[in-house]
């Protein structure tokens, strides 16, 4: 598999709509969907020729070729999606860095305790405690994106509200009473996200897909084009530095912080624990297409073996909108799991290799649905989950 990172810089205001847009307000998605750069690179190249050729079916419709999301960027570092488990401070959030965490394995704990104690000892942030003892802030769900940097830091897009005005079907004019605002994301934000090539051309596939979008070419994303909002500039493309703890070191580092944390409680864990952790949204379904819903989810359902046991889910429901711009029709409706979501699991000890190498196909092929629109992004033992305990040795 060759993996390529794209840079993106917009131009103009982007407005990436959640949903389709009834309302008098719409919010923008604060990151770019893979659907929307493929299908803007599926047009462009339509445009130029009539009819599509077998090196446009091959990146578009083989499903060799999948296009992750775009994360907001900083400091040439691509940001990723924090875990629905990552808590800060409720009143400074994550400018308190010592209240930044994750909640996930104290739930878990308490959970093996059946006793509170290890949230409520943890729940104040740290950094008000010693500015006002008798009041402090408690920690909170934080939401976003973080730089995955030594330093913890979040990043977030500029963004703002557009006004317009409706207009009249029949005069072609503005309609009286109709005023409405979209959230856009300002100029001059960076944006990088991933591309998974694989199968034996993957290295000729690679080259078409940076043909089809080479540094300077402006593409038009989202809603708002006819008014020249959109305009996103390709700033290069680059190979994916592949640098960090493999997933081996990751899984090490993950059941010592568990160790430790259950040593805290005079307590042992019953086994090894692994995450998976969302890095877009996930669509799954059962043999007779029906969505899967948070209740139907079993270890089964990922791909796992038997002897996996769920433990604990921290996930949202999401339902994914969308617009086919060749068709000029809405896509169906799909419910899926948010990005964040995350997923736990438990297994006895001694298993560790063998579930490894489960984990890793997992993680290289994704899950679920829709996988060449960058669905289904999955990472396994993901170090936010830990980074911020203490190992034990
Ligand atoms: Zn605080």
């Amino acid at each position: 598999m060759i993996e390529l990172e794209i840079t993106l810089e917009t131009e103009s205001p982007l407005v990436l709509r959640a949903g389709r847009a009834s309302a008098q307000f719409t919010p923008t998605l604060t990151y770019i969907p893979g659907a929307a750069l493929r299908g803007a690179l599926a047009l462009n190249r339509l445009g130029e020729r009539s009819t599509p050729d077998d090196e446009l079916r091959q990146v578009f419709l083989s499903g060799a070729v999948s296009f992750g999301p775009l994360f907001p960027s900083q400091n040439g570092v691509a940001g990723r999606p924090l875990p629905l488990s990552a808590v800060a401070c409720k009143r400074y959030g994550a400018k308190h860095l010592r209240s930044a965490g994750d909640s996930l394995f104290r739930l878990e704990l308490a959970d093996v305790l059946g006793s509170l104690k290890p949230l409520d000892e943890w729940e104040d942030c740290p950094d008000c405690l010693d500015q006002e003892p008798n009041y402090p802030n408690k920690r909170d769900r934080l939401s976003g994106y973080y730089l995955e940097e030594d330093e913890f830091a979040t990043v977030k897009p500029v963004t703002r509200m557009l006004t317009g005005v409706g207009m009249s079907r029949t005069t072609g004019t503005a309609a009286q009473g109709i005023l409405f605002s979209m959230e856009a994301i300002e100029e001059g934000q960076i944006f990088r996200g991933r591309v998974r090539i694989e199968g034996d051309e993957a290295e000729t596939l690679a080259e078409c897909v940076k043909e089809l979008a080479p540094e300077g070419k402006i593409l038009r994303l989202g809603a708002a084009r006819s008014r020249g909002q959109g305009r996103v500039r390709v700033v290069g493309w680059q190979p994916v530095n592949l640098q960090g703890p493999s997933l081996g070191e990751r899984w090490d580092v993950l059941n010592a912080v568990v160790r430790g944390l259950w040593a805290e409680y005079d307590a042992e864990p019953e086994g090894e624990y692994f995450t998976l952790t969302l890095e877009s949204p996930l669509i799954l379904r059962d043999a007779c297409l029906r969505p899967l819903r948070a209740d139907d989810l079993k270890a089964e359902t990922f791909g796992l073996p038997a002897g996996v046991e769920r433990r604990r889910f921290i996930l949202n429901e999401v339902i994914l909108q969308g617009w086919n711009t060749a068709w000029r029709l809405p896509k169906r409706d799909t419910p899926a799991f948010g990005m964040g979501s995350v997923f736990l699991f438990r297994i006895p000890h001694g298993q560790r290799d063998a579930m490894l190498a489960c984990l890793a196909e997992i993680e290289q092929a994704g899950l679920g649905e829709r996988r060449h629109e960058g669905f289904g992004r999955v990472r396994v033992c993901d170090p936010f989950h830990y980074r911020f305990e203490e190992v034990s040795t």
